[in-house]
């Protein structure tokens, strides 16, 4: 059974998709006016493990990532720039599929830009008209909040508390201050469109509203994002929605906490944020970057470090070096003393089953670190046959469909490195110790590290040290 925390119901509850096998996701795609910060990436690199997990749990995920490309920043930057808004944004939507790449994101199945979506927007926005839950004020098309009375389900705010009436300060003359724009008229601005609802551009959650539904259908399973989305952006999202289709718009909703720094969100408008470009050229490594964002629970706030991230490079380099020493060990052709099946049929279910208890990641790899123990152990004492290592990299290669983070180097031992190892073993055996170590520090020097177990010296490459 699968659990995810409903933010919805603020309860954890069995995930049942709509069909049976087949998940419909939405995630809230990035606003391209820039890189993207770790910040971003820690939405990102969870809402991957869930599209990860559900594959592995036997799921088809149609995942929906869309990208806003239209907006007051965009906008700023193309006319800073004097260029197109498509031509300013292709910098940062190149950027963005560049950067998911490095971090091993799994691509979504549709990237639809807000900009190629007006006709669907407008097409939601005259029905919202239509219906009464929208109105036209100086050229701007606003949702009449008043009309969708379970408005804050989502935040659970409540909204009696907060200012209904319009107030003489109010700049767009709204009905209500609650209220929130689908349709921005233009009048002095280079980028617009002209539509059946006039020349303007669209609000921001009209977007999401628009293309999750043309591509996921007007009830979908989940939709994701950060913390900071749920109110006002998926609040909104529902009320559109449902206010134009009378049906239910999701019916799991997850978000993740933040990436801090010092206690405070990772943002651009904060100016503390790294860019996935920036840990780069400070030479950390995308895989240590990765397991960072994604070993933290996804419900609990993540304060982001260059020591963390030291440390999650040395549990990654752990990790890798353990692939290595099972799958380039010198290993004994001895029977299997050591159950190696059960052990991991065990760790297998105790991994799927932390997974499935609300994406429980720390638990999952506890028991993935506890194997890896264990294992270590039966190597030591020369219990390891050949055939249990196969079972054992056929397991991790399995884990890594989900961490994504072993980088298995699989190519053999290159001749001249194996006929010093051996050159340096006969030395061991004659006792002729000066020569093995200086053959020791020779191969050290290519990268190679050499260990002396009961059955043989077995090698490991050297990981990269940040
Ligand atoms: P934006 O480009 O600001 O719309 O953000 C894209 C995604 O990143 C959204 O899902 C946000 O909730 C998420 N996000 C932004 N800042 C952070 C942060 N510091 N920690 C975690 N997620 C974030
Ligand atoms: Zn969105």
């Amino acid at each position: 059974m699968i659990m995810f925390y409903n933010t919805l119901t603020r309860k954890k509850e069995e995930f049942k998709p709509i069909e049976e096998k087949i998940v419909k996701m939405y995630t809230c795609g990035p606003t391209v006016y820039d890189f993207a910060h770790i910040g971003n990436f820690r939405a990102y690199v969870f809402e991957d493990l869930l599209h990860r997990f559900l594959e592995f749990a036997g799921y088809n995920v149609i995942r929906v990532m869309n990208i806003t490309d239209v907006d007051d920043k965009t906008i700023t930057g193309a006319i800073k720039n004097k260029v197109s808004l498509e031509e300013y944004t292709e910098t940062y939507i190149n950027a963005f599929f560049e950067d998911m790449e490095c971090l091993k994101l799994k691509k979504a199945t549709y990237f639809p830009r807000a900009t190629q979506h007006i006709p669907e927007m407008v097409s939601l926005i005259k029905i919202l008209l239509e219906k009464g839950n929208a109105y036209f004020k100086d050229g701007s098309v606003y949702f009449r909040i008043s009309t969708f009375p379970s408005y804050g389900k989502l935040s659970h705010y409540d909204f009696n508390k907060i200012l209904t009436s319009s107030t003489d300060s109010d700049e767009y003359e709204k009905e209500e201050a609650r209220d929130f724009a689908l349709w921005k008229a233009v009048k002095d601005e280079p980028f617009y469109w002209d539509t059946e609802i006039g020349r303007g551009r669209p609000g921001w959650h009209i977007e999401c509203s628009a293309m999750s539904m043309k591509y996921l259908g007007e009830t979908f399973d989940i939709h994701t994002g950060g913390v900071d989305n749920i109110f006002p952006h998926h609040e909104n999202e529902i009320a559109q929605s449902e206010a134009a289709t009378g049906k239910k718009f999701v019916n799991y909703w997850l978000h993740c906490a933040h990436l801090l720094v010092n206690g405070e969100k990772m943002s651009k408008s904060k100016g503390n944020f790294y860019t996935l470009r920036d840990l780069l050229k400070k030479n950390y490594d995308p895989a240590g970057i990765r397991y960072l964002l994604l070993t933290t629970h996804y419900r609990d706030p993540l304060n982001f470090t260059e020591q963390s991230l030291k440390q999650a490079e040395k549990t990654v380099n752990n990790l890798n070096a353990f692939y290595q020493r099972v799958s380039f060990g010198i290993q004994t052709q001895t029977s299997c003393e050591t159950n190696i099946e059960k052990k991991i049929c065990k760790t297998f279910e105790n991994f799927f089953d932390a997974l499935a208890d609300d994406l429980n990641i720390s638990a999952a790899m506890g028991e993935i670190f506890k194997f890896i123990h264990d294992v270590n152990e039966s190597f030591d004492l020369g219990k390891m046959s050949s055939k249990d290592s196969e079972k054992i990299i056929s397991f991790l290669d399995k884990i890594n469909e989900i961490i994504a983070v072993i980088e298995p180097i699989k190519e053999p031992l290159p001749d001249e490195i194996a006929s010093l190892i051996k050159k340096r073993e006969q030395a061991r055996k004659e006792k002729n110790y000066a020569v093995a170590d200086s053959i020791r520090n020779q191969l050290s020097e290519k990268g190679i590290l050499l260990e002396d177990t009961p059955y043989g010296t077995r090698w490991i490459r050297k990981q990269k040290t940040t």
